[in-house]
């Protein structure tokens, strides 16, 4: 059980409130998937990762959720590329799901409790159009069948359209057997090459918007705490969700409603570096799925993010920080422990979980609640780190002290998915991706590119080697002055970060 309020903003209310859900402690979340019909962008990754991160936080904040994202496996898109590649559009949709649900793995994400599928959940479908027709809330024409939206006093309660409005405002042309032009489809027809099933109305394929209300009800039931998408969804697929379920049960939808913003490509400041890089696939492969979840919850989801070298270069930097202070605090613990108090200091770092927690019951400010865990990191470098870069050499742990942090690292780890299990690995990937950076990058005023840093490594190694001291001594002020930190390990090699 939670055992502090929750707040959410509710964008049917426009307006930050407590959160209550239909039955206490208990959380039914519907979150609308992607469509695969190809690799996604990293603009999706958006949706994705925000979805996963208010279902880890209402986690551990108590509640008990059960979490739907649907696949839309069954869509006009999937089945134009079908065609194009000469296959079948559900064998090609159920590549591209496997392909979706390995970024979702890069991604560090957690598996949803159901993952329903359009094609595994026709039946429902089918149930709940011929239901909308009995209620006289859909009809059928041109062989299709259709939502009239001047059935439903409430629509537009969403996204604040007014009907009328859309009318006129409409550009397209009004289909003929439309009643409205804002009517959507719920069923329409299938050609022979086309995938269908069969139904009342003949063989024929679902419209896009009945999906989600067909699978929410099937997992969650006729009302539901909360309901997630990007902000391109809110209308009209989120209009014409609440329309269809609220026509076919009588009872209100969804109580809340969480959008987030994009990641925005359209700036100057657009990535030179990273422009071309399109797919979750490639950023993953590339940088590691670590630094786009942390660009992706660098800013608060109502906030549109610029993607540009900047973004990537502040989430290497909190990746880095991140892992190098887990690697430190681990290799810590093993040693040196002391048993006394921890005094002041104590006190600081046991305060940090609450903190943490009333940040994340705060509309799921993750942004706010990583600020109180890096202050953490700050004190305990200031407090602890020696000149060698080490904890615990100039003055030991004590046991209260490491048992604190390891609730602040674990709270982090479950609520936000940004601290990998294996940090070393995590480091390794950041080196490497600064390399692909600077290769790719001009070169920032002043600043020495990773091939430079290398170079002069291995001048100061040939330096050393040879005894001459003052010339190795030399390379190491000029790395510092360029803020670049070496550090030799006791294996011979030595390791450097940007300061
Ligand atoms: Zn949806």
């Amino acid at each position: 059980m939670p055992t502090q309020p929750m707040k959410i903003y509710n964008n049917l209310t426009r307006s930050k409130e407590e959160f209550r859900p239909i039955t206490a402690g208990k959380v039914s979340f519907y979150s609308c998937g992607p469509t695969t019909y190809d690799y996604l962008h990293v603009g999706n990754g958006m949706a994705l990762v925000v979805g996963d991160m208010i279902h880890r936080v209402l986690n551990t904040l108590g509640y008990d959720v059960t979490f739907v994202r649907n696949f839309t496996d069954v869509d006009d898109k999937i089945i134009q590329r079908a065609k194009e590649l000469k296959c079948d559009a559900l064998t090609h949709s159920r590549r591209f799901t496997e392909e979706c649900i390995k970024d979702m793995d890069s991604l560090g994400m957690l598996p949803a409790t159901h993952t329903p599928r359009v094609s595994e959940t026709i039946a429902e479908i089918i149930k709940m159009v011929e239901r909308l027709l009995e209620n006289e809330a859909a009809y059928q024409a041109g062989g299709e069948v259709l939502f009239s939206v001047k059935s439903f006093n409430d629509y537009g309660k969403l996204s604040k359209k007014v009907l009328d409005e859309l009318e006129h405002g409409a550009r397209v042309a009004v289909e003929d057997h439309k009643r409205d032009p804002a009517d959507f489809v719920l069923w329409k027809p299938s050609t022979d090459d086309q995938i269908g099933w069969e139904s009342p109305w003949g063989r024929g394929r679902p419209g896009w918007h009945i999906e989600c209300s067909a699978m929410a009800a099937k997992f969650l039931g006729e009302s539901i705490d909360l309901h997630h998408g990007g902000i391109d969804l809110m209308f009209p697929h989120h209009e014409n969700e609440i329309a269809q379920s609220e026509a076919a049960h009588g009872k209100s939808f969804a109580n809340y409603w969480c959008h987030n913003e994009f990641l925005s490509f359209g700036s100057d400041k657009m990535s030179k570096s990273l422009g071309n890089v399109i797919t979750i696939r490639e950023f993953c492969d590339k940088f590691g799925g670590e630094i786009l979840r942390q660009i992706l919850l660098s800013t608060h989801y109502r906030s549109r993010i610029e993607w540009s070298d900047q973004t990537t270069e502040r989430a290497l930097r909190d990746v880095e920080r991140i892992h190098r202070f887990v690697v430190m605090f681990d290799a810590a613990k093993e040693r040196n422990l002391s048993l006394e108090g921890g005094g002041q200091n104590l006190q600081e770092l046991v305060s940090v979980v609450p903190k943490i927690k009333q940040e994340l019951a705060n509309d799921f400010n993750v942004v706010a609640a990583l600020s109180h865990f890096f202050s953490m990191i700050r004190l305990l470098n200031r407090e602890f780190l020696d000149e060698q870069g080490d904890y615990s050499q100039k003055r030991p742990l004590c046991s209260e002290m490491v048992l604190a942090v390891e609730a602040v690292i674990s709270l982090v780890t479950d609520a936000t998915g940004l601290i990998h299990p294996n940090p070393q690995e995590v480091l390794a990937r950041v080196n490497l991706a600064r390399k692909e950076l600077s290769a790719t990058d001009q070169n920032v005023e002043g600043a020495l590119d990773a091939a430079a840093i290398e170079q002069l490594l291995v001048d100061r190694k040939t330096a050393r080697s040879e005894k001459n001291w003052g010339q190795a001594d030399q390379i190491r002020t000029q790395l510092d002055q360029a803020g670049v930190a070496i550090k030799d390990n006791p294996d011979g090699t030595t390791s450097w970060s940007y300061k």
